[in-house]
């Protein structure tokens, strides 16, 4: 094969590849040495930062959803895997999720549906080791999505820290004026 005009030409060692082969041989000796990073998963479990993306929730308040069922994430979801239907109800928050499904074999843990939920209803959880051995439990309703906003406490934390304040500043958003919402009137009913 013709030598290109800009190739390299080798020495003696070079061509031999004993010197690469050696250091690469050195590399692993020294790690043998070092402390461990792999983590005997399942006995073990990585605890994981609050900006991880795990499953999706609905986060709930003494058992209620915050959710209004404006449908949002529903619309945004790429893969299509939340299907839901809204009701309404007498009091304040006017509208609510009847059925709530988020299907997991579909959810693509992108956390759009996170990203437009004007009422902080759905968050990304920290739980990443979910499992299912048929199509039908990989259908989560919403019973099984909702989590109480205490045991969210660091996810909500964290995105008051560096989602909200983005929007915050856009729109000039006044919480008094959000007069449906149970994140931000303490509404704890139907
Ligand atoms: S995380 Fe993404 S794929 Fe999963 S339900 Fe939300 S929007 Fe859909
Ligand atoms: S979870 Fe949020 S975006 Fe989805 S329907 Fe409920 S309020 Fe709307």
């Amino acid at each position: 094969m013709a030598q290109l005009s800009k190739e390299r030409t080798l020495n003696f060692w070079e061509r031999t590849y004993v010197l690469p082969v050696l250091k690469g041989m050195w590399f692993t000796f020294k790690h043998m040495f070092r402390p461990k990073v792999t983590l005997e998963y399942p006995e073990k479990k990585v605890i994981l930062g609050p900006e991880f993306r795990g499953r999706p929730v609905l986060v709930a308040e003494n058992g209620v959803e915050r959710c209004v069922a404006c449908g949002l994430c529903a619309r945004v979801c790429p893969p299509l895997a939340i299907s839901m239907q809204a009701g309404e109800t007498e009091n304040v928050k006017e509208r609510y999720p009847v059925k709530f499904e988020i299907d997991m074999l579909r959810c693509i843990y992108c956390g759009l549906c996170e990203e437009v939920c004007p009422e902080e209803a759905i968050v990304m959880s920290e739980e990443y080791d979910i499992n299912f051995s048929n199509r039908e439990q990989a259908k989560f309703d919403k019973q099984k999505l909702m989590v109480d906003a205490t045991k969210l406490k660091k996810r909500l934390d964290w995105l008051k820290k560096f989602k909200n304040p983005n929007y915050g500043e856009v729109y000039h958003f006044n919480k008094a004026n959000n007069k449906h919402s149970i994140k931000d009137q303490n509404l704890h009913a139907h």
